[in-house]
């Protein structure tokens, strides 16, 4: 029996639910799974849920979302084109932070989901997000760089709720996030054409089935709750799907006035 991606999304969803691996099911209201669509280009790690995700089991619906959406605007997406969950599903007490073991006893549920995605481009949202692939990297210093691991690219930001605290770091993720449509241009190429541009494809990962007949369409609703979404969202490899938009504009006639966009993410690659 062929086990498609939302039968995983859905097995995932209802096991994250119920899930009691570590302290913080006793203190929870809702667990947070995640959510956005299977076949998300673009995926949003945040830390872990607030007060008002754990209220409505949804990630980031609070001032941070807020936030969040508009620095996604800034990069010519919209909430619904991106895959958002956290590194751990469930919140912790007065939002301290995550504790070692938590983020061990959640740890595979994110590597599912980063499997099942499969995004090109992964944005880390604070620091213990950032931590999964910069353990010793200082944000400050690596925030809006990108780095290519197993032909994923990999883009650290500051949390959006650190510019809720310290208003002068707003602009600075606004800058960051304007660099996203280049960034996930380059990443489709180097996907479809991993020789030219170096990058290793990932290939046999799991058959994406967005559009596919067999997947009924998501109930009108259900994407608030559950993390299979959008199954009309174009695959992997399409042309942009983004809605055009001047930030993805100004990319293009960027890239076509330069030789390669490799150069170009080059010159935001702060680390290696
Ligand atoms: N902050 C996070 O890191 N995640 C959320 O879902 C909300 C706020």
């Amino acid at each position: 029996m062929i086990t498609t991606i939302e039968e995983r999304a859905t097995e995932l969803y209802h096991v994250v639910r119920a899930c009691g691996l570590c302290a913080l099911s006793d203190t929870r209201t809702n667990a947070v799974p995640g959510e956005g669509p299977l076949t998300a280009e673009v995926m949003c790690i945040g830390e872990a849920p607030g007060m008002n995700e754990d209220k409505l089991g949804r990630p980031f619906v609070g001032a941070a979302g807020q936030f969040l959406g508009e620095l996604l605007g800034a990069a010519g997406l919209t909430r619904e084109q991106v895959y958002i969950c956290n590194v751990l599903k469930c919140r912790p007490p007065a939002n301290r932070d995550p504790l070692p073991d938590e983020i061990d006893a959640c740890a595979e549920y994110l590597d599912l989901q980063l499997d099942m995605v499969d995004p090109l481009v992964v944005v880390t949202l604070g620091r213990f997000s950032m931590a999964k692939w910069f353990p010793q990297q200082a944000i400050s210093r690596i925030h809006g760089s990108v780095k290519e691991i197993d032909g994923r690219f990999i883009v650290p930001m500051y949390h959006p709720a650190a510019a809720l605290h310290q208003g002068s770091l707003r602009q600075v993720l606004l800058d960051d996030f304007a660099k996203l449509p280049g960034i996930v241009n380059h990443a489709r190429r180097a996907r479809q054409t991993p020789a030219a541009t170096g990058s290793v494809s990932k290939g046999g990962g799991p058959e994406r089935v967005a559009g596919s007949a067999e997947v009924p369409p998501t109930p009108v609703g259900a994407a608030t709750e559950l993390p299979v979404a959008a199954v009309n969202s174009p695959a992997h490899g399409s042309p942009p799907t983004f809605a055009a938009h001047a930030a993805n504009e100004q990319e293009l006639t960027a890239e076509r006035a330069e030789p390669a966009l490799t150069d170009k993410t080059e010159q935001i690659r702060l680390f290696d």
